[in-house]
C-alpha cells in the first residue's frame, strides 16, 4: 500500500517577508512526518504528531500562537478522523490546552462522543491526564499586538484576513494566520485527517469554525480519501467542504477537479480558503483560492514538496 502525507499551515494572505519562515516550518514538519510513516507509524500517530508540531510552532494560528478572540482570550478548535472505522473526535472553544489535537484524539479513543466543547472539554482533558497550561503559555506577542490594533480601530485587519481587499497579493495584508492540518495514508491503507486552529481574527467568544466540524473542516474515509480544510470557516461550514470534496472523488472526479469544485462552492458563499487531500490510492494534492497557502505533500512517486505561493519546491 502506498503511504502519503499532506500538511498545511493555513490558506491566507501570507506576506512576502514571511514566506521563507512558513515554507521552512512546513518543510521541517513534513520531513518528520514522512520519516514516521517510513518507520511504519500508523496514520493516526503520524497525523497526531505532525499537527502537534504545527500547534507548538508559534508561527501558526493553532495551539501556541493562536489568535485572541474579541475578549482577548485564546479559544481553540480541533478535530481528527480515522477513515477505516469512520471514528472521529473533536473539541471546540476550549481554553488552556496546549495541543488540542491530542485532546480531540482522546475524545475519539476514550469517549462515546464526537465533539466536546468549552468547560466540558477541559474537564475531559483533566480526567484523562492531559495537563492544562496557563492561558499566557498560548499567547505570543504578535497575537496580542494584532488584538490591540483591532481594538484601536484597525478593523480592516479582519476584512483582509484571507485576501487583500483589492485582490492584489502584494497589497498589505493582515498579521499572522495559519490554521494547521494534516492527512496521512499509512502502509495498511488507513487514511486519517486532522485540523487545529485558533479560529478567525476577532471572533466572538464561543464562535466555532469549520475546523472541529467533521465533514466541514475534516473528513477521512480510507475507501475514498481524506481532507483538511482552512480558510473562512463560516463559508466552509455552509458548503460542507471536506465531505463534499470526498463525495466528488467517490463520484469519479480527479483530486484537482474535486478540490477546485469545492473551492467554487466556497466562492458562491463569498469565501476563500484551501484544502489538502489524499485519495484512496495514496495520491496527495492541495488547492486554494487565497493568495497563498503553506503546504507540504509527500508520496513515493514525487518525494517531498513544499510551497507557499503557486510553485512548489522538492526537498529531501
Ligand atoms: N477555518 C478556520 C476557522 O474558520 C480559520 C483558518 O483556516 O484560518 O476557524
Amino acid at each position: 500500500m502506498k503511504v502519503a502525507l499532506a500538511i498545511h499551515g493555513g490558506a491566507w494572505n501570507v506576506p512576502d517577508d514571511e514566506l521563507q519562515d512558513h515554507q521552512a516550518g512546513i518543510a521541517r514538519v513534513l520531513q518528520h512526518g514522512w520519516q514516521l510513516l517510513a518507520e511504519k507509524a500508523s496514520a493516526l500517530d503520524a497525523v497526531t504528531a505532525v499537527v502537534r508540531m504545527l500547534e507548538d510552532d508559534p508561527l501558526f494560528n493553532a495551539g501556541t500562537g493562536s489568535h485572541l478572540n474579541r475578549l482577548g482570550k485564546v479559544e481553540l478548535d480541533a478535530s481528527i478522523m480515522e477513515g477505516d472505522d469512520l471514528q472521529a473526535g473533536a473539541v471546540a472553544a476550549v481554553e488552556r490546552i496546549r495541543n488540542p489535537v491530542q485532546l480531540a484524539r482522546a475524545v475519539l479513543e476514550r469517549s462515546d462522543h464526537v465533539l466536546l466543547v468549552g468547560k466540558g472539554a477541559r474537564r475531559f482533558a483533566r480526567e484523562h491526564g492531559l495537563p492544562e497550561c496557563r492561558a499566557r503559555d498560548l499567547l505570543v506577542g504578535r497575537a496580542r499586538e494584532t488584538y490591540m490594533r483591532i481594538r484601536a480601530g484597525e478593523t480592516d485587519l479582519i476584512a483582509t484576513e484571507f485576501a487583500p481587499s483589492n485582490d492584489d497579493p502584494a497589497a498589505a495584508g493582515p498579521e499572522h494566520m495559519g490554521t494547521v492540518g494534516a492527512v496521512a495514508r499509512d502502509a495498511s491503507g488507513c487514511i486519517v485527517a486532522a485540523t487545529s486552529t485558533g479560529g478567525t481574527l476577532d471572533k466572538y467568544p464561543g464562535r466555532v469554525g469549520d475546523s472541529p466540524l467533521i465533514g466541514s473542516g475534516t473528513y477521512a474515509d480510507s475507501q475514498l480519501g481524506g481532507a483538511s480544510c482552512t480558510g473562512w470557516g463560516e463559508g466552509i461550514i455552509r458548503v460542507v467542504m471536506a465531505k463534499s470534496t470526498i463525495d466528488r472523488i467517490a463520484a469519479g472526479a480527479g483530486l484537482d477537479a474535486a478540490a477546485n469544485a469545492a473551492l467554487q462552492d466556497l466562492s458562491r458563499v463569498g469565501g476563500r480558503g484551501g484544502m489538502i487531500l489524499i485519495d484512496h490510492r495514496g495520491q496527495p494534492a492541495a488547492a486554494f483560492n487565497t493568495p497563498r497557502m503553506a503546504r507540504g505533500l509527500a508520496c513515493l512517486e514525487e518525494g517531498m514538496r513544499v510551497g507557499v505561493d503557486s510553485s512548489m519546491e522538492t526537498i529531501s
